[in-house]
């Protein structure tokens, strides 16, 4: 059996291990950070599958889409509520509609509650609450098992998840399979449940409101900023925060899985998924005409022939804009570079282990809520050629 409790590190909690076990001896159960790691009971008859099709354990031999010519893309939905519901420009929603019908099984991450976890829903129609990011581990609950049994009955799959969940399901399906697309992120890291929870916790206190919907990146008719989140208490009332403290140690890395930061193993830039998708960065120096665009645009980058097989039909509901992998190497290096973990990330974990509460005041600022100023509204509510020229007189009176 697997033992990832010397080496975190080597453990990305996909559950292919947990799913491939024949004598279901594997659970995936929370350490004390709140992270998932497959635990074997006595039933273990040793047989060393769950080795076997460990990504990490056994590495890769596959080698995605290396012989096929990648393309990139600038891309956004053309239907405004798509956009408005999706973390970036819509892309996994209209990947989702190219491909399948309402007979397609999509899996993705959701909310229940509070918590995170893939689910399979039946039909395109249906994938709402798979939109947007979640910046927390997705709970893999047991979807690779029910992808497997789809596939076999003859349905067509949408699998969408970070590039560790990805590799962790095309090890467990094994050959690719034609009705199987996979779509990976570029993914800066989990973090952790338990410290999303807490996190919450405080700002119930802070508010004085049971909180029960959580939403990052929340978005108005018009794209601002990533880092508003929208908040649902019991009673109905909803509220966009600003220093929410859950991104706070997000972003500062210090709330990241151990296998993620520095010690990924799938942030390359030959990945074993048909298609990534991710925000499109750097825009305006990419398409200068695009600056200040009402709309936040996606990444696409195709590495399948049959991730460009839907190309066609993406260029139909999308407004698309052709560049080329290095100018998203260049404005999104996690594509294919490591990035960091905190250098003090055990010492947040081992307050936050030893007193929940204290850890989050101890490590965070104040979150604060934000509402837009009437000068905020008229500004959104302007056409973009009025912006920029009101952008443009402004910078000239200062260089006077
Ligand atoms: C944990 C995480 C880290 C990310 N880091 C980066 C980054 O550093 N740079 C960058 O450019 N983009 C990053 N992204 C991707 C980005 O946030 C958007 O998800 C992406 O651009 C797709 O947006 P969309 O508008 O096409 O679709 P959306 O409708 O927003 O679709 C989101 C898709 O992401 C999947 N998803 C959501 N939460 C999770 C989760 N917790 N685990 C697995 N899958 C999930 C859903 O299943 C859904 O299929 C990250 C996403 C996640 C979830």
């Amino acid at each position: 059996m697997l033992d990832f409790t010397k080496e975190k590190s080597n453990c990305m909690g996909c559950s292919a291990c947990y799913a491939a076990c024949p004598v279901q001896c594997i659970k995936m159960e929370p350490d004390e950070e709140g992270f998932l790691y497959p635990t074997a009971s006595p039933k273990c008859i040793h047989c060393e599958k769950c080795k076997r099709i460990c990504p990490i354990a056994t590495p890769n031999v596959e080698e995605g889409g290396m012989a096929f010519q990648k393309s990139a893309w600038c891309a956004v939905t053309k239907k405004y509520r798509i956009w408005k519901r999706s973390a970036s420009g819509g892309a996994f929603s209209e990947i989702c509609k190219a491909f399948g019908d309402d007979e397609t099984i999509i899996c993705g991450a959701a909310w229940d509650g509070l918590r995170v976890h893939h689910v399979c829903v039946k039909g395109v129609r249906n994938i709402a609450a798979l939109c947007k990011s979640k910046y927390v581990a997705s709970n893999p609950e047991n979807v690779f098992a029910e992808i497997q049994q789809y596939l076999k009955g003859g349905k067509k799959v949408v699998f969408c998840g970070t590039p560790c969940q990805v590799a962790g399901l095309k090890r467990y399906i094994g050959n690719q399979d034609k009705n199987l697309l996979l779509i990976d992120l570029i993914c800066h890291g989990v973090g952790s449940q338990k410290v999303f929870e807490a996190c919450v916790n405080s700002l119930s206190k802070q508010f004085e409101n049971n909180i029960v919907g959580y939403e990052f990146r929340a978005k108005g008719r018009v794209y601002e900023t990533d880092h508003l989140q929208k908040i649902t208490s019991d009673n109905g009332n909803k509220l966009l925060v600003q220093n929410d403290p859950y991104m706070q140690l997000f972003l500062k890395q210090l709330s990241l899985r151990p296998s993620c930061g520095g010690n990924c193993h799938f942030r390359i830039e030959n990945r074993v998924s048909d298609i990534t998708i991710a925000d499109f960065k750097g825009v305006s120096k990419v398409f200068p005409k695009l600056y200040l665009s009402k709309r936040n645009f996606s990444s696409i980058i195709i590495h399948t022939e049959k991730g460009n097989l839907l190309l066609e039909q993406l260029k139909k509901n999308m407004v698309m804009y052709s560049c080329t992998i290095d100018d998203i190497k260049e404005h999104n290096p996690l594509f294919y570079r490591q990035t960091w973990i905190a250098h003090n990330r055990d010492d947040f974990f081992a307050d936050f282990i030893s007193n929940e509460k204290g850890a989050i005041s101890k490590w965070c600022c104040e979150a604060s809520e934000y509402k837009l100023s009437w000068k905020g509204k008229i500004w959104c509510l302007l056409p973009n050629i009025i912006r920029r020229q009101l952008i443009r007189f402004v910078q000239k009176k200062h260089s006077k």
